[in-house]
This record gives C-alpha cells, structure tokens and sequence, in this order.
C-alpha cells in the first residue's frame, strides 16, 4: 500500500460518503516510487538473466520547453531504475523521413527494448505515421494501433501509461471498479480512450465525454469515478462532482501566476469527492512510473521470458 496510508479494503464510490474533511487524496508520487521500486527490481533481474539492462530509447525532436521537461525527467528515472537510457535529441529541422529512419534504425537495435518519441511533434510531421513505424513490441507508450486493438479485445500487451497509471492507483487505494459508473471527459487517442478501455476492462461502465457531449454536468454529476483529460484549467467545477465519487485528473495546465493546476476545480472537488488526485503530484508521476514498467515488461516480452505484471488490472470482461 502507498506509504503510511493504511490499508483499506476494496470498496465502492458509491459507499458512504467520507467524512467531512474531504476526500483521500490519492498520493500519486508515493505510489509511483513503490512502482519505480518494484521495476528496479525486475531491471535487476533482467540485467542478471540476460547479461545487459532493459533499454529505452526516448527521442526528442525540437526544443519545445515543456517536452523538454518531460523527456529530461523520463531520462532521469530510468537511470535511477537500471534501464538504460538511448537520448536521441533531433533539431526542429528534421523532416519527417529522417524521423523514420531513426525509429527504423531503434526498432533493430537489439539494446533497445522500449522506444518513445515525446509528442508533439514539430508542425508538419504526421504523429500516426511515426507511431505506427515503431515496432509493436517496444512500444512502451502504447499507442501503435496494433497495441490499442489489443487492448480493445481484452488482451492488452503495453497499455498507454497514463490510463494505466489511474488503474493502478485505484488498485492501490483499493477502489474496486468493477460496476462503477465512470465518465472520461476528453476523448484523445492518448489518454481519454485508452482510459475509457481500460476501465471497460476492469469492469466499470463507461461513458466518454467531448466537444459533441450535450449535458456534460449530468454525465459527470453521475459518475461514481470521474477522469478528466480535457487540458484546460479548472474546466470540471467541483459541485458537479458526485458526493464520494473518486476524481482522477489526468489534466495538466500552467496557469498565469505560474502555477500548475489540473482539468477539475480542486478545493471544492476535494471537500465533495471520496478520493481525488492532486495536480502536480498525482498522474503526472504515475504516467512516468507506468512508462518504466512497460519498458521492463518490453524487455522481458522480447527476451521470450514472461511478461511481469505492470498493473495487475483484473481479467478482462
Ligand atoms: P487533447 O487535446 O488531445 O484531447 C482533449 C480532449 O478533450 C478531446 O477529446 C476533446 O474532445 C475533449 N474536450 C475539449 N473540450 C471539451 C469540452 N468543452 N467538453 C468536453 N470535452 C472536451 O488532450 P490530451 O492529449 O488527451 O491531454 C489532455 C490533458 O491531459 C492535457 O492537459 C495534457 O497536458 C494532460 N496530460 C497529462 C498526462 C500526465 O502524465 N498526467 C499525460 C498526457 C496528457
């Protein structure tokens, strides 16, 4: 269980509502180092049975700040996990048949069991072209289409990792999923419709909302499990959130004072919601966590061994 946080066994959002105070926050950076914990463990093991450690490719195309950030701290915790780490930093100026050449190049490199490319992309270039160019079996981020449909019929292989991040965190504060009412708001290839099969997958029943959803206060005001991935600040008010509902806001948006905030309103959400993570320190953490296990279970996958579980996330339904 994350950290001092005890224990509690399953039960649902539509329980009793938790005590005035508010809701549990769902600690998303102590359950990413238990993560990050386990999958040292499993590059430990790896790096014994086969004589070299897990590797991951992350690329970066252009200087755009944020992606920046993200890849910087990506590179950052796979050294910290014994994954090797293979930068592959391109100038703004590369065009599109350079990039695939590149992916091309990783997708033979027997060293490189993980392959990621941070989105965006600079203008011009065609993202599905470059995603469906990395070979399936190192794709860490999960979005090649062979690994959606996977997940599509209830045998997913390396699942997005943010939406994964989210199952396991309810799977840590033992919130049980199966035949809850949950809604995604926001719709991306990335992160709203991998969601919404994922927790079709461990039981819920799904609604997905985006721009041509026409009451989207009655979808969220139902929902025992909210996600929200919409990118913009405070776009949820937090009186539409159910009473004890368990909120998850994948959203991350930089606010004029500097700060960050996520897509739902987050005081009153929190004094209404049974569970809900913070922004920062909530998926963020969590989603980078998930993208080391998969370039484990990449490795393990590749190797012939058996994949190790990245999330435990139920039997398909
Ligand atoms: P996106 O722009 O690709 O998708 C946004 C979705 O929101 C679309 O499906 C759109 O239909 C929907 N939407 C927009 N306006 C709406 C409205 N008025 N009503 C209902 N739906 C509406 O964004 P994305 O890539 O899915 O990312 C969403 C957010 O999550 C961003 O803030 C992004 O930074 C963040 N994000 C965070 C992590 C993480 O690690 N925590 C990972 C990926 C994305």
């Amino acid at each position: 269980m994350s950290g001092d946080r005890p224990s509690s066994a399953a039960r649902s959002p539509a329980g009793p509502t938790p005590a005035p105070g508010g809701a549990i926050i769902l600690d998303g950076k102590a359950v990413a180092a238990k993560v990050r914990q386990s999958v040292a463990m499993r590059a430990l093991e790896f790096a014994s049975r086969f004589g070299r450690p897990p590797g991951l490719a992350v690329v970066q195309v252009g200087e755009d700040a944020a992606s920046s950030v993200y890849v910087r701290s990506k590179r950052k915790s796979c050294a910290e996990a014994g994954i090797e780490s293979f930068a592959q930093d391109l100038p703004a100026t590369t065009s599109e048949a350079q990039l695939l050449a590149l992916v091309h190049a990783l997708n033979l490199d027997e060293r490189v069991d993980g392959i990621l490319v941070q989105l965006p992309l600079p203008k011009g270039m065609d993202a599905n072209r470059v995603m469906d160019a990395v070979d399936p079996a190192k794709d860490v981020d999960g979005f090649h289409p062979l690994n959606t449909g996977l997940l599509a019929q209830k045998r997913p292989l390396l699942r997005p990792c943010t939406p994964l991040g989210v199952i396991r965190l309810a799977e840590e504060y033992g919130i049980a999923l199966r035949g809850l009412r949950a809604t995604v708001v926001g719709a991306s290839n990335i992160v709203g419709r991998p969601m919404a099969l994922e927790l079709l997958l461990a039981g819920a029943t799904v609604t997905v909302c985006h721009t041509g959803t026409r009451d989207l206060r009655a979808e969220v005001e139902r929902a025992e499990l909210v996600v929200a991935a919409v990118g913009k600040a405070g776009f949820i008010p937090g009186e539409w959130v159910r009473p004890g509902a368990a909120v998850f806001d994948v959203g991350i948006n930089r606010i004029a004072s500097g700060k960050l905030v996520g897509d739902v309103e987050y005081e009153p959400a929190a004094r209404r919601a049974g569970w809900i993570t913070p922004v920062p320190g909530g998926l963020g953490p969590m989603t980078i966590a998930m993208l080391l296990a998969n370039a484990v279970t990449a490795a393990f996958m590749r190797a012939g061994a058996k994949p190790s579980d990245t999330a435990g996330a139920g039997a398909g339904r």
